[in-house]
C-alpha cells in the first residue's frame, strides 16, 4: 500500500520510435517529483496498445536510453498490451451503465456528415482528438447494430457523453499551475474508448493504469492537458482515484520548435553515438545532473 503522503509519479512512454531531448525532460521531470529521498516513487510504463505503431525494439530502446540516462524506476515496468483485460472490465463497466454505444462509422463518413450539416470546412467543431462526433450511431436501434454487426462491419465503442455527464455532475482537478480546474470533458463529444484494431484508447488505459498503479501525481507535456478533461470523466464513472496533475511545459529545439519522435538528430541514441556524455545529454534538455 502507498502511505498517503507518498507521491506517486509515472513516466509514460509510447514506443513508437526513439527517444528524444522532449523525453528526456518529460521523464527526469517525473522522476524528479517522484524522487525515493522525498519519500517518493517513479514508475516506468510502457504505452503500446496502438499495435499498428508499437515495435518491441522500440521499447528495448526506451528502457537501455532510460538506464543509460541513469534513470531508476520502482517496481516492474508496466506494458499496456499485457493488460488488456483491465480495459475489457473497465469498457464493461461502462457498458452496463449503459453509457456505450457502438459506432459504425468510416472517418469519411464522419467528414461527409459534418459537411452535410451545413458547416464550413473551417468551422467543423473540433475536439482534442479531431472533429466532434455528429452522434450519427447514437440513435442507431439495438436491432440495427446487431445487423450491422453481424455483417461484420468494423465498429468502434464511443461513450455518449451527455449521458456520462448526467452520471457524474461536474468534477474538477488538482492542477499544479492552474489551481482547482473544473472538468469540460464536454469538449471531446463521444469520444471513442475502444476501436477494433487498438480494443482500449489512450484516454481509457492511461485512467485506468494510473488508478491501478497508485499513481498520486500525473506529470506530462502541456499537450496533454486537454486529454485531463475525460481522464477525470472516466475515473469518476469507473470510481477511480483521482491524481493531482503538473503538466509541464515543453522542451522545444533552438528554433522553438518541439521535439519529434521523426527527428532523428536529437535522440538520445543520436546523441549518444556522437559522444554525448548522459550528463551533457541531461544538461542539454535543461536537466542538469
Ligand atoms: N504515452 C503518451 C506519450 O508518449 C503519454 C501519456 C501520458 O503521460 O499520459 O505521449
Amino acid at each position: 500500500m502507498t502511505p498517503a503522503s507518498q507521491t506517486v509519479t509515472r513516466f509514460a512512454p509510447s514506443p513508437t520510435g526513439f527517444l528524444h531531448l522532449g523525453h528526456v525532460y518529460s521523464a527526469l521531470f517525473a522522476a524528479g517529483l517522484g524522487d525515493a529521498k522525498n519519500g517518493g516513487r517513479f514508475l516506468l510504463r510502457i504505452e503500446d496498445i496502438d499495435a499498428a505503431r508499437a515495435r518491441p525494439e522500440f521499447e528495448a530502446a526506451i528502457i537501455e536510453d532510460l538506464a543509460w540516462l541513469g534513470l531508476t524506476w520502482d517496481g516492474p515496468v508496466r506494458r499496456q498490451s499485457d493488460h488488456m483485460d483491465d480495459y475489457r472490465a473497465a469498457l464493461d463497466e461502462l457498458q452496463s451503465q449503459g453509457l456505450l454505444y457502438s459506432c459504425f462509422c468510416t472517418r469519411k463518413e464522419i467528414r461527409a456528415e459534418i459537411e452535410e450539416s451545413g458547416f464550413a470546412p473551417h468551422d467543423i467543431p473540433q475536439s482534442p482528438d479531431g472533429p466532434v462526433y455528429p452522434g450519427t450511431c447514437r440513435a442507431m436501434t439495438d436491432d440495427e447494430r446487431r445487423q450491422r454487426r453481424a455483417e461484420g462491419t468494423p465498429f468502434a465503442l464511443r461513450l455518449d457523453m451527455e449521458a456520462a455527464i448526467k452520471a457524474v455532475g461536474s468534477l474538477a482537478w488538482t492542477d499544479a499551475d492552474q489551481g482547482e480546474t473544473a472538468a469540460r470533458p464536454e469538449i471531446f463529444g463521444d469520444v471513442v474508448l475502444a476501436r477494433k484494431d487498438t480494443p482500449a484508447s489512450y484516454h481509457l488505459a492511461v485512467s485506468v493504469d494510473d488508478h491501478l498503479q497508485g499513481v498520486t501525481l500525473v506529470t506530462r507535456g502541456e499537450d496533454l492537458f486537454a486529454a485531463t478533461h475525460v481522464h477525470r470523466l472516466l475515473q469518476a464513472l469507473l470510481r477511480l482515484d483521482t491524481p493531482s496533475y503538473h503538466h509541464h511545459k515543453l522542451l522545444t529545439a533552438d528554433g522553438g520548435e518541439r521535439f519529434a519522435k521523426r527527428d532523428k538528430s536529437e535522440t538520445i541514441r543520436a546523441l549518444r553515438e556522437a559522444g554525448k556524455t548522459s550528463a551533457e545529454v541531461r544538461e542539454m534538455a535543461g536537466m542538469a545532473p
